[in-house]
């Protein structure tokens, strides 16, 4: 079984403090987490994730409340990969040379850097049975990328216990991310505004009736929206319910899912 774990779901100006977008894949001796903003600490102590305990971390861009908390947890022991496109992780090690000058050097033996390739499937390092790719995705002046991640949970489940989801990380609505979702399980997809409110960020992020749209046409299983700034998340939902005709999904922090089961429940 495979847990997946909504460590934050708002966007920068989140409606708790501290709750950026991160979650954390557990699969088999494996802990993949997806961005680390501010509070990332805050949100695995309350998840009873030991920083420790965290195999591999993947930034989907370089945005602060996506990467700024990752720096302190080279100071938590343990063997990390480090996975992204080449620009996010080296935007990282510029991150880490200039709030720890030399530590990175000191570390070496303790973290893998394993940058991504786009638009083709690839074998996620030291995590069995699951393959990643990448997609560039639309974010401002920034590359920002999608992950889809199929995951095989154990040889003997065959093509039972398969699954495969897609994370945007911050995106404007992409033909991109829609090819690499095409057909997932979960479309984990940020849904930073409401395009009912007026607002309009449509230059850097995606309101929740594009985040439906682009489910519908990828023709995923099942949405589950992120990245959403403050406001009840209701209306996050039945925005993107509107023209999404699967469930829509409005995580909170703490929420837990385990995969493929629970996806199973909701795509009855
Ligand atoms: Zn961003």
């Amino acid at each position: 079984m495979t847990e997946l774990i909504f460590l934050g779901t708002g966007a920068i100006r989140p409606q708790t403090p501290g709750d950026h977008t991160a979650m954390l894949l557990r699969h088999g001796d494996a802990n993949l987490l997806l961005d680390a903003g501010p509070a990332v600490l805050m949100q695995l102590h309350r998840a009873g994730i030991d920083p420790a305990a965290i195999t591999h971390v993947y930034f989907s861009h370089q945005h602060g409340d996506h990467m700024v908390g990752s720096v302190v947890l080279p100071f938590y022991p343990g063997f990390r990969t480090l996975m992204g496109a080449a620009p996010v992780l080296e935007a990282w090690r510029q991150l880490m040379h200039v709030v720890y000058p030399g530590l990175l050097v000191r570390l070496e033996p303790q973290i893998a850097y394993h940058p991504l390739p786009c638009d083709h499937a690839h074998p996620c390092p030291a995590l069995p049975g699951v393959t990643v790719r990448l997609a560039l995705a639309h974010h401002g002046n920034v590359p920002a990328y999608a992950i889809r991640l199929d995951i095989s949970p154990s040889a003997d489940a065959g093509t039972q216990g398969r699954f495969s989801l897609v994370y945007s990380g911050d995106t404007t609505p992409s033909q991109a991310v829609a090819k690499l979702a095409a057909g997932v399980d979960l479309l984990i997809h940020e849904a930073t505004y409401l395009e009912s409110s007026g607002e309009d960020v449509g230059e850097v992020h995606s309101s929740a009736r594009a985040a439906g749209a682009l489910a519908q046409q990828a023709g995923v299983r099942c949405l589950a929206l992120v990245h959403r700034s403050a406001g009840d998340p209701a209306v996050w939902r039945d925005e993107a319910a509107g023209i999404f005709s699967g469930p829509v999904l409005t995580p909170l922090a703490g929420d837990r899912l385990h995969l493929p089961n629970d996806l199973a429940a909701f795509c009855r």
